[in-house]
């Protein structure tokens, strides 16, 4: 059993779904892919063939998990920033899904590279069944080191071709494409863009019960541009978590809270589309709310760096860092029903980042700052950078 023993970490912290513990001088033994051992002193190798690294005093917080990406889409669309700048409104251009697979990996790389060891990928970019299977499959079956887990978003847009007969396309993915991808073990979850211009409520409403009625989980796309009740609809029926928020109102708090539904911030997108205000975490966090973040990578908001998303939740949305780093660890990995992860805690699995700060709130400080040094997926070091030890 391969044995990893990680040394002289300056801060480790220990994100839970109350505190934030951090021990100091701390040290981790991994085997077999796990945490066998977190302690405030340094630890020796029980077998010869044990890797040692010393960790020079940087800081430690658990692989990084991002719940909200839409990874799959095709292309490279930076001609887009100029139409923007231009005052165009963003166009949806429907991929035809070839070339995914090489795409989704480099991409799983570029978010592995910011220590993002878990991340969720959204369907959506096909709107036929063939290319929206090719995306999930793709999302299941690249080649990459990260746990991927897969969300099914036939109800990104209305496709143009459906849009005086939106009810045969909604009836298209209740009656076909929920079932099939359900049957196949495709997506984990079912989601839908609820928002002025996409899908109603009621349209909403009749694809999350279809999603829920196939076993899969649910999300929701809700009080972006503009609050029609479905962030309370969707944590009625039980949605998992419910993602942007900007617009939502008291009853959508109490309902998210009554229901478990986690809401998922989603900064980097107001920033990307001049949107006039951000979402109220603090109001979300005095109601108790586990607030996760995620970057939302799309082509409209081309960001995979999670410390981005970090810094824009301190200086926009005035979170403390201790939220921010539940956000991005422990809150995040439960927007996606993956509860063992985004801790540091003995039998879960491996996943660490080294930081090469003081304290985690010096990474959320240094603006533009790449802090990442090390990142551990599953017992493996699978980045170093070799100048980051102090
Ligand atoms: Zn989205």
């Amino acid at each position: 059993m391969a044995e990893l023993i990680i040394n002289n970490i300056g801060k480790l912290y220990r994100p839970r779904e109350g505190e934030v513990e951090v021990f100091e001088n701390a040290s981790v033994r991994i085997e077999g892919g796990v945490f066998s051992d977190i302690s405030e002193r340094p630890l020796t190798p029980a077998t010869d063939a044990a890797k040692v690294l010393d960790a020079g005093g940087m800081v430690a917080i658990p692989g990084i998990v991002d719940p909200h990406t839409h990874a799959v889409f095709a292309g490279d669309r930076t001609d887009e920033l100029l139409m923007k700048l231009k005052g165009l409104s963003y166009l949806e251009i429907l991929s035809s899904g070839g070339g995914i697979a090489k795409l989704l990996r480099e991409r799983i790389g570029e978010f592995m590279r910011w220590g993002v060891t878990t991340l969720e990928v959204k369907s959506g970019y096909g709107m036929d069944r063939d290319t929206e299977v090719k995306q999930l499959q793709a999302a299941l079956e690249v080649e990459t080191l990260s746990d991927v887990v897969t969300t099914f978003l036939g109800a990104h847009i209305i496709p143009p071709e459906y849009s005086d007969k939106r009810e045969e396309y909604v009836s298209f993915l209740t009656d076909v494409m929920i079932p099939y991808v359900a049957e196949r073990g495709l997506a984990r979850f079912v989601d839908v863009f609820c928002d002025r211009g996409v899908y109603t409520l009621e349209e909403a409403e009749e694809i999350l019960r279809a999603g829920k009625k196939h076993g899969l989980l649910l999300k929701i796309h809700s009080d972006e541009l503009e609050n029609l009740g479905a962030t309370r609809m969707a944590a009625e029926l039980g949605a998992t978590s419910a993602d942007h928020l900007l617009l939502s109102e008291e009853e959508d708090l109490q309902a998210m809270a009554e229901h478990g539904t986690v809401p998922v911030l989603l900064p980097g997108t107001v920033f990307t589309t001049f949107l006039p205000h951000y979402p109220d975490a603090r109001r979300m966090l005095d109601a108790g709310l586990p607030v996760a973040l995620a970057t939302d990578f799309n082509p409209n908001c081309p960001l995979q760096n999670p410390f981005f998303v970090a810094q824009l939740a301190v200086f926009k949305m005035r979170m403390m860092p201790e939220d921010v780093l539940k956000a991005l660890t422990v809150n995040a990995a439960k927007a996606i029903a993956e509860p063992q992860r985004g801790m540091v805690e003995e039998g879960l699995p491996a996943d660490l980042v080294l930081l090469e700060v003081k304290s985690f709130t010096e990474a959320l400080y240094r603006l533009g700052y790449d802090p990442i040094r090390v990142v551990v997926k599953g017992g493996k070091v699978v980045r170093r950078w070799v100048n980051g030890a102090r």
